[in-house]
């Protein structure tokens, strides 16, 4: 089944192709890197990295592009407080972007664009609608778009644009959330900030130029896919529309994909409501990498995802519960027999073709993660009935590669990334922020853990109980649970 997205544009769900027939063209609105990212930008950014994992799953090849927003007005108001230059203080953050990217398992774009890298390509844009007067010189020397000129203007977030107010204007990178005015492409030099010298006179880029120059300079002037959270939609893409499509009289990209806001505890996530959480703030609490990358995916992009403690506490134990569940099927020595009938297998596959219509079915992810659990309580429950053959075994491994493929949570590399975090925190003197049992828990290395594991097999072949008993309490204390079962023992962190 090919993959179906819902698109902003059209309003409808239509197939995803990549029109050059080889590899899906796309670009995703990237990080203003004036800070660390926060738990909403990676909903959007995980979501983007599922549809590309799934576009890759039905065989399109990918390339995907994703700029850095590196000059802005926050970004130079943050960077003035820290008496920094700009190029300084972005570097940190976008260094701490990808580095959360990574711990969140999202792969990297083919390609990412820094702003101020590609200034030569926004200033010919706004060259080409300065030649049909589509941009136009205020006295104090910024330009702006005439939005009267494209009549276009509005289709993507479907406003109604009467009573606009003609020739006004907005300069600002925070916008009125309905002001529909001419906006600013080019932004006169202020004493003291960051600009360049152009054929346009002094200044720096308004943030929406930025995306259409790049996107077209990397993409061509029409290409698949543009991505983003629900809230660029309008003003951000819209204005990236007019201005692509005023200067180069073609469509601009051909499907909009939206990912809706995260709520946290119900409510929308602000500092001010002190329910606002960066990934880093989230590890400190002790709050695993994994169970937050699934619990950000497990609820479809275009819902609402109402954030909770319950809700990652209960992502925890999912996780826990696949990886546990891939070991089993992965180390278990399962009988070669013939399966006694084709129920189980036929029950595997059902599971993997639910898993792929869920997700070629606009993404759904709910109904994919739902799949998985399916298959994972019958083969189970035959496994403990001793009903489980090596055959049905191996479909079922393979039906856990396909879920990796898409939800990459298998791996266990959270108390290597708990670690990193704590490494950052104690580098900038945050460490009175770490949930004070991370701390023992993770003094403690997985080599130590198994010395003491094997120490303690060794004393129960030797009958020693009270040394055994010893150990796993010691091993208890610093969060560590084990777990004897008929193939050994397995230990994990609380
Ligand atoms: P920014 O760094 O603010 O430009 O945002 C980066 C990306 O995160 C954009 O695609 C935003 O639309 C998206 N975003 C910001 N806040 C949220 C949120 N609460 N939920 C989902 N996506 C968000
Ligand atoms: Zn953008």
């Amino acid at each position: 089944m090919a993959l179906e997205l819902f698109n902003t544009l059209s309003g409808k769900i239509e197939p995803l192709f990549a029109s050059d027939g080889r590899a899906l063209r796309f670009y995703c609105c990237g990080p203003t890197v004036y800070d660390y990212g926060h738990i909403g930008n990676f909903r959007t950014f995980l979501h983007v990295d599922a549809l590309r994992r799934t576009a890759r799953l039905n065989g399109l090849g990918l390339h995907h592009v994703m700029n850095i927003t590196d000059v802005d007005d926050k970004i130079i108001r943050n960077a003035a407080a820290a008496g920094q230059p700009i190029g300084e203080y972005c570097a940190k953050y976008e260094r701490a972007f990808f580095e959360d990217m990574d711990a969140l398992g999202i792969e990297r774009p083919e390609q990412i664009a820094r702003a101020t890298e590609n200034i030569d390509g926004m200033v010919s844009l706004i060259e080409r609608l300065a030649a049909q007067d589509i941009a136009y010189k205020a006295e104090d020397g910024s330009w702006y778009f005439r939005i009267a000129r494209f009549p276009g203007y509005g289709k993507l977030s479907k406003k109604d644009l009467h009573g606009m107010e003609d020739g006004a204007r907005v300069d600002l990178d925070e916008y009125e959330k309905d002001a529909a005015r001419d906006f600013a492409l080019w932004k006169a030099a202020k004493p003291g900030e960051a600009s360049w010298e152009t054929p346009l006179g002094p200044g720096r880029p308004g943030w929406h130029i930025e995306c259409s120059a790049m996107a077209m300079k990397y993409l061509g002037e029409s290409f698949d896919l543009h991505a983003g959270g629900e809230d660029l939609m309008f003003p951000h893409h819209e204005n990236e529309i007019a201005q692509s499509e005023a200067a180069s009289h073609k469509p601009f990209a051909r499907h909009w994909f939206h990912v809706r806001f995260l709520l946290v505890e119900g409510k929308k996530m602000s500092k001010s409501e002190g329910n606002f959480f960066t990934l880093r703030d989230l590890l400190l609490k002790g709050y695993r990498a994994s169970a937050i990358r699934f619990l950000l995916l497990s609820v479809p992009y275009r819902h609402q995802l109402n954030f909770t403690f319950d809700g990652l506490t209960e992502s925890t134990n999912a996780v826990d519960r696949l990886r546990t569940f891939n070991d089993r099927i992965r180390t278990g020595n399962w009988p070669d027999a013939a399966p006694a009938d084709a129920t189980l297998t036929n029950l595997i596959r059902k599971g993997d073709t639910d898993f792929t219509a869920a997700l070629s079915n606009d993404l759904n992810t709910a109904e994919a993660r739902a799949a998985i659990f399916d298959v994972l309580r019958a083969v189970n429950t035959a496994a403990d009935h001793s009903r489980l053959t090596r055959f049905d075994a191996e479909e079922t491994l393979a039906l856990l590669n396909k879920f990796d493929s898409i939800f990459a949570v298998l791996e266990d590399r959270d108390a290597e990334l708990t670690r990193t975090a704590l490494a950052w925190a104690e580098s900038e003197g945050r460490l009175d922020e770490a949930d004070p049992s991370l701390l023992t828990t993770l003094s403690f290395s997985d080599a130590d853990i198994d010395a003491l594991v094997a120490e303690r097999t060794l004393a129960k072949t030797q009958r020693n109980f009270a040394r055994a008993d010893a150990i796993r309490n010691e091993l208890l204390e610093k969060g560590i649970l084990l777990e004897d079962s008929k193939d050994g023992v397995r230990w994990k962190r609380k």
